[in-house]
């Protein structure tokens, strides 16, 4: 690509979209040019505003940036969504009614019949729901999201099995970093030593969201799998990096290879060079003590799921453990590759055009 399309971030000094400017500072096809954040940081430049917490340091071209209010005018056709979920309530339609793509990490609209849910790897198909959208035809905004950081390592790890066994039942533990909750996030007094049995909405999240993931595109809706579904979400003591216990019941028998092998061979993307998608999507760690956090959660750059301690379940089929990033391939990561898959699509230039042709 010749131009880099120019892109904005709502939510720029949260954790997410932190991670959003780490993740796009070298990108071949985008070009962070707008931040927005409240009103306690617009107008501040962003190294006043924003607490950096990431391990590399914040690009210097980002740190002068002044933060805009949270507004489409002004902004660029593209944004990448990273708020709170009541405010991308409001906000998100404000911007796609506007002629933006808002590519949302938030759980707003996940679950709209006509938003699509999607991780590019799993069911890139079902961004045809875009279509439909009131703000598309109107102006050619739109929304797409990404799911829950829980959902999506679970979703990769299952979608090799669903298409070749079939999955009837499954029944998945957490244990959920405190990044996960955003800046500053859970009290270090409530969660060092300790695990906290409950997230707000996370288990209903997973199990609504995970069943649409794997659901089918008939017509213009999608229809979820009809698959049993029991989530338990536990905050624990882990800076980044969500794991997950999980037993499944198949539809046919597989065996352990057979299942080491739809984990192997699961390469949906390929040939479509999308920059930020990983060349082995679900990765099997073959130590009987892995995957861990700390250990492996950069597999892929971040973008992997990784899957360990395959072995026959005593209730259900078959059980194992994964692993994703929750920041990296549960959000920013995630919007970032569903952006790459839009743009691939034909679904971003024209809107960027058509804005410039407007300016
Ligand atoms: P966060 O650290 O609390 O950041 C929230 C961001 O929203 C900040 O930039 C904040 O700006 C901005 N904001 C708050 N009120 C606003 C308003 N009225 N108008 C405009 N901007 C406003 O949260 P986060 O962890 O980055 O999460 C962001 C979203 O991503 C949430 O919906 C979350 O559920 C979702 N998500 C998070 C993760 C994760 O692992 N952390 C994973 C997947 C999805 P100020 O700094 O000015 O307050």
């Amino acid at each position: 690509m010749q131009n880099k399309l120019e892109i904005g971030i709502l939510g720029a000094t949260g954790m997410v979209g932190q991670r959003f400017i780490q993740l796009l500072e070298n990108h071949p096809w985008f070009q962070i040019t707008w931040l927005a954040a409240s009103d306690r940081s617009s107008g501040k430049v962003y190294e006043d505003a924003a607490k950096w917490r990431l391990d590399t340091p914040c690009p210097e071209r980002i740190a002068k940036m002044i933060i805009s209010p949270a507004d489409p005018a002004g902004a660029p056709k593209i944004i990448f969504a990273a708020l709170d979920t009541d405010i991308a309530r409001d906000l998100e339609p404000l911007f796609a009614s506007a002629g933006c793509a808002v590519v949302s990490n938030s759980s707003a609209f996940r679950m709209h019949p006509n938003v699509p849910l999607v991780i590019p790897e799993v069911n890139a198909e079902h961004l045809h729901l875009i279509e439909d959208q009131t703000w598309r035809k109107q102006s050619g905004g739109y929304i797409v999201t990404n799911p829950n950081c829980s959902a999506i390592g679970l979703v990769m790890a299952l979608k090799p099995i669903q298409e070749r066994f079939g999955i009837e039942q499954i029944f998945v533990t957490t244990m959920q970093a405190v990044s996960g909750a955003g800046y500053p996030g859970v009290p270090s007094m409530d969660i060092l030593g300790n695990v906290v049995p409950f997230i707000k909405n996370e288990e209903q999240k997973m199990e609504e969201e995970t069943l649409k993931l794997l659901g089918h595109l008939k017509g213009d809706s999608i229809v979820p799998l009809a698959a049993r579904m029991s989530a338990h979400c536990n905050r624990v003591p882990v800076e980044d990096g969500h794991t997950e216990s999980v037993s499944i019941k198949l539809s046919r028998p597989a065996t352990r290879e057979e299942l080491l092998s739809a984990w192997a061979d699961f390469h949906p993307l390929q040939g479509q060079n999308l920059p930020t998608a990983p060349a082995q999507p679900v990765e099997w760690v073959a130590a009987e003590d892995r995957p861990q956090p700390r250990l492996d959660k950069n597999r892929g750059r971040g973008m992997a799921a990784t899957v360990g301690r395959l072995r026959p379940c005593g209730l259900l089929d078959w059980k194992f453990t994964v692993l994703s990033h929750n920041t990296i391939r549960g959000a920013a990561g995630a919007a970032i590759v569903n952006a790459e898959l839009l743009l691939s699509l034909g679904k971003l230039e024209p809107l960027a055009v058509a804005a410039a042709a407007q300016a």
